[in-house]
């Protein structure tokens, strides 16, 4: 092939960002998306006075490639940082909302842990580390910190992130800055301690806990980076495609037509792999195709006149331990401009996840009443109706990190060994956040660009 041409296939976060990289370096490409929709779960509405999303509600500029990314759009797309009030996160406890503690004072008084784990921490930086590299989530956290840790931090936090299982979640894979804290530095405190005083390259200063949006919602970077890349690069609604092998390297079947390719990018959920690239022999998808993904309703609700609890946080999370029917509660219009109108709010809330999937089968009515409920109760909302009210289900949200996750990452690196120029990205590895997806897009578009 005279132009070596890149075939990516999702028009989501992460192919969106592979191909900005590709244009940059002038690979030619084409983009095939089995929707009418460009960004993938990235969607933002508007309605009534508030601009919600339907998909991720922010990032976390938690890495270099995300921090260079958004440098390098400069003034076509900047992110919106969010209020220094999203520092503050409310746990729900007995019936009412505590701050997370962030300091050792707040950490000693807090009601949220028992005061047995309170003493234990002093031994956290002296416990031995653990060997084995598929320990769970809770088990390590109950061995290094102790039950309440896990029930009213780390617990809520997964259900957040991962509307997930601690007790399914492997630290290695889902939190693996977390993981090489304790293997590195032998403890979570000490190694805090010492990673902070480490000296840092400038890029990596550059890295911080800062959430973001865009002015506008989310769905303005999806927009912009289509721009960029060019609509015309970016084929629509192919469903039923697939991609079979060549002596140039790839030919990619859609819309009854087909066209040359000399690489292959995926980014697209595990379980559609196989009908994807028939020719990988189906015994080595079996470890891909088994990774699990929470099923989540994410509701907005909007309310023109808030009559509720004070929104000076980032949200609330509600353990499992509680025996509510929310996941959590984000405060929306307390964390980005314009999101509701003046005096009033706009909230993201969810239901569903690893634990309570049923609740995602409920008809609007139902779902409705529930919501409902369950502010009145969290949120203090007096006699209020809300002005907003909408709601997606996401059959395959968040990809879960499980102890089969060895195995997925062995068999796609086994498959993309066997058929050289086949790239498998997208949450099927490399993290489930916004900046994950990023930086494995970036990673990936200089692998290819090197290869060219
Ligand atoms: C409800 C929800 C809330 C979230 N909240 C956050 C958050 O607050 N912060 C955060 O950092 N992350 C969050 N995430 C995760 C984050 O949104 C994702 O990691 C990221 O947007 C995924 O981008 P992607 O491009 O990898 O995948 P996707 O956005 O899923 O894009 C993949 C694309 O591939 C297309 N496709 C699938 N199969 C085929 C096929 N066979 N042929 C052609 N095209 C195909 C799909 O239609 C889709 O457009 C959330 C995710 C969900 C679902």
């Amino acid at each position: 092939m005279k132009q070596k041409k890149i075939a990516i296939i999702g028009a989501g976060i992460t192919g969106l960002v592979t191909a900005y990289y590709l244009k940059k370096a002038d690979i030619p490409f084409r983009i095939f998306e089995k929707s009418g929709h460009i960004g993938g779960v990235i969607e933002t509405r508007q309605e009534n006075g508030f601009v919600y999303e339907r998909g991720p509600n922010s990032g976390v500029l938690a890495n270099v490639e995300t921090v260079e990314f958004f440098e390098d759009l400069g003034s076509r797309c900047k992110p919106e940082i969010a209020d220094a009030s999203s520092a503050k996160r409310l746990i729900w406890k007995g019936g009412m909302w505590h701050s997370l503690p962030s300091g050792i004072a707040g950490g000693i008084t807090t009601p949220l842990f028992s005061m047995k784990d309170k003493l234990r921490l002093l031994g956290e930086p002296f416990r031995k580390k653990g060997t084995d590299p598929n320990e769970t989530l809770s088990h390590l956290v109950i061995r290094r910190m102790g039950q309440s840790f896990l029930d009213y931090a780390i617990d809520p936090f997964i259900l957040g992130i991962y509307a997930g299982d601690p007790a399914y979640i492997v630290p290695k894979y889902a939190l693996p800055k977390l993981y090489q804290l304790e293997q590195n530095y032998g403890s979570f405190i000490g190694g805090a301690i010492k990673k902070k005083r480490e000296k840092k390259e400038p890029s990596e200063k550059k890295v911080s806990r800062d959430i973001f949006s865009i002015e506008g919602g989310l769905q303005r970077l999806t927009e912009t980076l289509s721009e960029i890349v060019g609509k015309e690069n970016i084929e629509l609604e192919c469903s039923g495609l697939s991609v079979k092998k060549s002596a140039q390297g790839f030919q990619v079947y859609y819309k009854e037509k087909q066209e040359d390719f000399y690489q292959v990018v995926s980014t697209i959920i595990a379980g559609e792999l196989p009908k994807l690239f028939p020719f990988v022999e189906n015994r080595m998808w079996e470890p891909v195709s088994r990774l699990k993904y929470a099923k989540v309703t994410e509701v907005a609700i909007g309310f023109k006149k808030w009559n509720g609890i004070p929104l000076d946080a980032f949200g609330g999370l509600i353990p499992f331990k509680e025996n509510r029917n929310l996941l959590g509660v984000l405060f929306m219009s307390s964390l980005f401009k314009d999101r509701a109108p003046k005096g009033g709010a706009l909230l993201t809330t969810f239901v569903g996840g690893m634990r309570k999937a049923e609740l995602t089968d409920l008809g609007e009515d139902a779902l409705f009443q529930l919501i409902k409920n369950e502010l009145e109760i969290t949120m203090g909302i007096k006699n209020n109706d809300p002005d907003l009210f909408q709601y997606s289900t996401h059959q395959h949200a968040i990809a879960q990190y499980g102890a089969d996750s060895e195995a997925r990452y062995s068999a796609i690196a086994a498959i993309e060994l066997q058929h050289n120029g086949l790239y498998l990205g997208g949450s099927i590895r490399d993290g489930i956040g916004i900046a994950d997806r990023i930086k494995q897009a970036r990673l990936m578009a200089e692998r290819i660009i090197k290869e060219a």
